[in-house]
């Protein structure tokens, strides 16, 4: 098979990147979570509190911080600030806070698309975020609109959050997802939204694996199309 690249958006706690990474890891392509690059940027504004809405101070400090990934095998993503890995800050409450923020600044979000863009012309990719079959492979071999309803994101974030021993309430996590959406989907630069060409994927009540195979299914049928 030529270069493959796989787009899969859809709102917070849909469950994007647990599919993303799997179906990447069983195509043996890389997975790139982009909104742990926006998170990046975000902790990087929470560290030197900066504020979220000066686009200029956004991206001097991104560039004076030198964040950037790596994809590994096996479906491994890692973000990393001045040479050192951050994944484990990057889902606290502050952080999932700033982050739709920082993300409807138009700088900010030119700089992650160039480096999302450069990885994907020399690597078959899964990619997953808000804007990836809009804006950023807007020629993805495969787009994927993943979604579930408000009350199983929020259960999967709680359990997320659970297992990290942070204390956030149900109508706190339920809130901040909606207001996150919100704010993901109004902004005026790449808002959140299914590609015209996606495939449209309700996973309310399905497990990861039958998902993930849904992907696959539509992957084959477009390889043999
Ligand atoms: O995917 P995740 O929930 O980690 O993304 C965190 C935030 O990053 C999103 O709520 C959104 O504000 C931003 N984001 C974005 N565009 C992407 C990926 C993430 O704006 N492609």
């Amino acid at each position: 098979m030529d270069r493959i690249t796989i787009a899969i958006d859809g709102p917070a706690g849909a469950g994007k990147s647990t599919v993303a990474k799997e179906v990447a890891k069983r195509l043996g392509i890389s997975y790139i979570d982009t909104g742990a690059m926006y998170r990046g940027a975000a902790w990087l504004v929470v560290q030197h509190e900066v504020t979220a809405s000066d686009e200029a101070a956004v991206v001097h400090l991104m560039d004076s911080h030198s964040l950037h990934f790596e994809a590994r095998d096996h479906g491994g993503f890692e973000v990393f600030a001045d040479g050192e890995p951050i994944a484990a800050q990057l889902r606290t409450p502050e952080v999932s806070d700033v982050v739709s923020q920082i993300s409807a600044l138009p700088k900010v979000r030119d700089l992650m698309t160039k480096w999302f863009r450069e990885f994907s012309r020399r690597h078959s990719v899964v990619m997953d975020g808000r804007d990836i079959g809009t804006v950023v492979l807007p020629d993805a071999t495969v787009k994927i609109f993943l979604t579930a309803d408000l009350d199983e994101r929020t259960r999967r974030r709680a359990e997320e959050f659970d297992k990290k021993g942070y204390d956030v309430s149900w109508s706190q996590l339920k809130s901040d997802i909606e207001q996150r959406d919100a704010r993901d989907s109004s902004r005026e630069v790449a808002p959140l939204r299914p590609a015209a060409d996606a495939h449209y994927i309700d996973s309310t009540g399905r497990s990861v694996s039958e998902v993930v195979q849904d992907i696959l299914n539509v992957v084959e049928q477009v390889s043999y199309d």
